[in-house]
């Protein structure tokens, strides 16, 4: 039995969906404006963990995520410029095409992270009559109001309203009363739809029963994940940042919509640290996945340095941390490069390994039960058996290792490594590391040792 936070409860709870073994998961994703880094993908990585613990204990996940291409503004307070305008101003693209070309690259860290592509992916603005939906059915139900530049959700009508961040509106109102928006009758009101600025052509603009104009960011998450998972789901995920507005927004116009509980559990994943500050791209500390393989690591390296911290724990990011995490993943490869083919299993490590992912993922003790098996007396074959299951949650790809034949090469890889070869050659040694570097991304690795070259799986 999964034993999981609830951000809703502030309690660890037992998890029960509500239609076993079905389990209905939304994940909010990415505001395509800039490069995905290694902070942002600390976080879908622990998305990726929970559903592969989920589909370890038996449940069918079907997983939602949405690609947020418009509407979010710079502060998330309903002011500031729209993040997907400035980021088509900082590339010199257009919008659509800024949005195409970060969701290409949030698709790719996600790969190369080993994280299992959500089933369904959403853009917000293929949703926008949708939303506009929504927002005509809380204004008939008389929870909207109109200002000098959108359409508002009156806070103060849904009684709940701080049930998941548990703030005092008092110390709220006491703080914000200086930067509120003209016209908001409550500090924590928030715009369902904005218009366009006057005598402003957005590149991202909609007609709309009340105006042109663009939806608010928190409506798309409400409307894509009812639509795909209906007006009551499981589980609910994102960065605790979204904890007091963004979650807290999608809780009230979906039940006030509804009338229904929206969300049942809440899971929320902590920050990825660099020296005591966030990860952040306004502080210019931030790696991409990219980066990191053009530093000499494995992908897979990083997946297992963040396995190593709880996910509601802060992390602090070093290069350190991550050439020990890449020792610790390349010392059990060759351990397990020398097993026999796999047979059998080890129950007293199975049962460990099961309570520990199911103790709201503890993921660094599922990692020392692993160290336990490889380092334990039993047949190295029974060791397989169990591993490679595991394996099934921890996703470091370690039967690959132990499978790896000259024959499963794939056609692509091979063909990659004669172009290098004759690269090599010609003496284009900088095509030629370019070559390789693209056989890395494709899971493999080279050694040119006497004159010959030897390709083995990352
Ligand atoms: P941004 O693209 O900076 O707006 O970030 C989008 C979301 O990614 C945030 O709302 C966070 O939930 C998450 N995020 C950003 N930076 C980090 C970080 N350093 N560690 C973990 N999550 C992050
Ligand atoms: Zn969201």
């Amino acid at each position: 039995m999964l034993r999981l936070y609830n951000t809703l409860t502030r309690k660890i709870e037992d998890f029960s969906p509500i239609n076993s073994p079905g389990v209905g998961i939304y994940s909010c994703g990415p505001t395509v404006y800039d490069y995905q880094h290694i902070g942002h993908m600390r976080r879908y990585v622990g998305d990726d963990i929970l559903i592969r613990v989920l589909k370890y204990d038996g449940y069918h996940v079907k997983q939602v995520m949405n690609i947020t291409d418009v509407g979010h503004l710079v502060s998330d307070s309903d002011e500031g410029e729209d993040k997907m305008e400035k980021g088509a101003k900082k590339f010199g693209m257009s919008v659509w095409d800024i949005a195409k070309k970060f969701e290409q690259q949030f698709l790719e860290s996600m790969d190369l992270l080993n994280i299992k592509r959500p089933d369904v992916l959403m853009h917000a603005t293929d949703y926008i009559n949708d939303q506009i939906e929504l927002i005509q059915i809380l204004e008939e139900k008389g929870y909207t109001y109109r200002t000098e530049d959108g359409i508002y959700f009156d806070t103060s009508k849904f009684p709940d309203y701080y049930k998941l961040s548990r703030q005092n509106p008092e110390e709220l109102k006491a703080g914000a009363r200086v930067e509120m928006v003209a016209g908001k009758r409550n500090v924590s009101d928030f715009a369902l739809w904005k218009f366009s600025p006057k005598g402003v052509k957005r590149q991202m603009e909609w007609e709309s029963p009340w105006g042109k104009g663009f939806p608010g960011w928190h409506l798309e998450c409400s409307t894509m994940s009812m639509k795909a998972l209906g007006p009551s789901f499981d589980i609910h995920t994102g960065g605790i940042d979204h904890i007091n507005i963004h979650h807290t927004n999608e809780i009230a116009q979906s039940e006030a919509a509804s009338g229904r509980k929206f969300v049942n559990y809440w899971v929320h994943h902590a920050f990825l640290m660099v020296d005591g500050e966030k990860m952040s791209k306004s502080l210019g500390n931030i790696y991409t996945v990219e980066d990191i393989i053009q530093k000499g690591y494995d992908p897979l390296s990083l997946r297992y340095l963040y396995l190593q911290t709880h996910y509601r724990q802060e992390m602090n990011f070093t290069f350190k941390a991550l050439e020990a995490a890449q020792n610790a993943l390349k010392n059990l490869r060759e351990e397990v490069s020398r097993w026999d083919e796999q047979k059998g299993h080890i129950e007293k490590f199975d049962n460990q390994f099961f309570e520990a992912i199911n103790e709201d993922l503890n993921m660094s003790k599922a990692l020392a039960v692993v160290w336990d098996l490889v380092k334990s007396k039993n047949p190295s074959s029974q060791k397989a058996g169990s591993l490679f299951k595991y394996d099934e949650v921890l996703g470091l790809n370690l039967s690959k290792v132990r499978k790896f034949r000259e024959e499963d090469i794939p056609h692509a890889v091979k063909e990659l490594l004669r172009e290098r070869e004759a690269l090599r050659k010609e003496k284009k040694y900088h095509l030629a590391d370019e070559i390789r570097h693209k056989i890395k991304k494709m899971g493999y690795d080279l050694e040119d040792k006497n004159g010959k070259t030897e390709l083995k799986p990352l």
